[in-house]
């Protein structure tokens, strides 16, 4: 797998990353880095001491720290890799313990509520470059993580106003370094676009499989037997960790709100077609649809496979 990820680099970009949550992301942003040289030293800080076992078995970093004072300590950045509701209590324990000119990131999936919790906790002194990597499995924990996670994936930069230029740049070339494509845009446009890209998908396909869960007229084994018929894609999405989706869900609230209004007139619309048999109309939307997933592919977002090119993006 090194090949698809190039050369390591001569130099490493930060001395030293500590990265908190050594979950998938956490675990696989320290492979990437440790793969690509793009870290000097690499710190877990976890609370769960079987996982801070774990990731020192793995080899994915040099020490694992149970207090986020040691962990965080003389670190040039530190990633805070934990669900979106937990990273203002994260940031209140750390901001004491972290040295001038330390920058301070996270891979959050909601951007403007975790501005709002990190940055009143972050003293003078230290940079705020909050990101979120678009990239990711249905799959939890340490040994989810891969190295190639992020290759050829978006991660998006959302610096608040007045963040250091420096700061955002050097995140940038660490994001970069790590085999991802890098875009920067304002925190509450970035909700809003992964309000309709992300979360509204993920509600429909767990409200989708809870539909079919309580239906009474089908059984769960016609569900699981005939799955191949759609529903087993959407089973996959909705296969996604509780944690992080309530809390993207609780701290997405307006974006959410607004794009799901919007897909409610839309299906009103649909219902409507089917009930007066307006094929022209449906087999236009049908048209139109089938063009975006072709652009996704044409894009290098996705394979043709019909596996939805899950394997393929790992790298298994
Ligand atoms: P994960 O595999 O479940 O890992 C979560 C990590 O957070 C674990 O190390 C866990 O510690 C720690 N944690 C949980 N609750 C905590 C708390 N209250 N205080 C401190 N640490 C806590 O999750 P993940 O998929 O890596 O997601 C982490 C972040 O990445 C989330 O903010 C999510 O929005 C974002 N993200 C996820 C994806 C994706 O597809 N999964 C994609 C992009 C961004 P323990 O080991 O002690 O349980």
């Amino acid at each position: 797998m090194s090949d698809r990820m190039g050369p390591a680099l001569s130099e490493p970009i930060f001395n030293r990353v500590t990265i908190i949550g050594l979950g998938l992301i956490g675990s696989s942003i320290a492979r990437a880095a440790r793969r690509m040289n793009a870290a000097g030293e690499i710190v877990a800080a976890d609370a769960s001491e079987a996982v801070r076992a774990r990731v020192l078995e793995l080899g994915v970093a040099d020490r694992a720290e149970a207090s986020l004072a040691d962990a965080v300590k003389d670190a040039d950045l530190v990633v805070l890799c934990v669900p979106v509701g937990a990273n203002g209590a994260v940031a209140e324990a750390m901001g004491p313990h972290l040295k001038p000119g330390c920058i301070v990131s996270d891979v959050g999936s909601v951007k403007s509520a975790v501005v709002a919790a990190v940055a009143p906790h972050l003293p003078a002194g230290v940079g705020f470059v909050p990101a979120h990597p678009v990239a990711g499995t249905e799959h939890s924990g340490p040994d989810a993580g891969f190295a190639a996670l992020f290759l050829g994936r978006w991660c998006i930069l959302t610096p608040p106003e007045g963040a250091d230029p420096e700061h955002v740049a050097k995140v940038q070339t660490f994001w970069r370094a790590i085999g991802s494509n890098v875009e920067v845009m304002t925190p509450s446009h970035h909700d809003l676009v992964l309000a309709i890209t992300s979360h509204v998908p993920h509600l429909i396909a767990y409200n989708i499989v809870g539909t079919a869960a309580d239906l009474e007229e089908v059984t769960q084994s016609e569900v699981i037997k005939f799955s191949a018929g759609g529903f087993r894609d959407f089973t996959r999405i909705a296969a996604s960790d509780p944690t992080m989706w309530r809390d993207i869900f609780l701290h997405n609230k307006d974006a959410v709100l607004e794009m799901l209004g919007r897909f409610n007139e839309d299906l009103a619309a649909l219902q409507r077609m089917i009930r007066w048999g307006d094929g022209d109309g449906l087999f236009e939307l049908f048209t139109r649809t089938r063009a975006i997933r072709r652009g996704i592919i044409e894009q290098g977002q996705e394979t043709a496979a019909p596996d939805f090119g899950r394997r393929d993006a790992a790298g298994q």
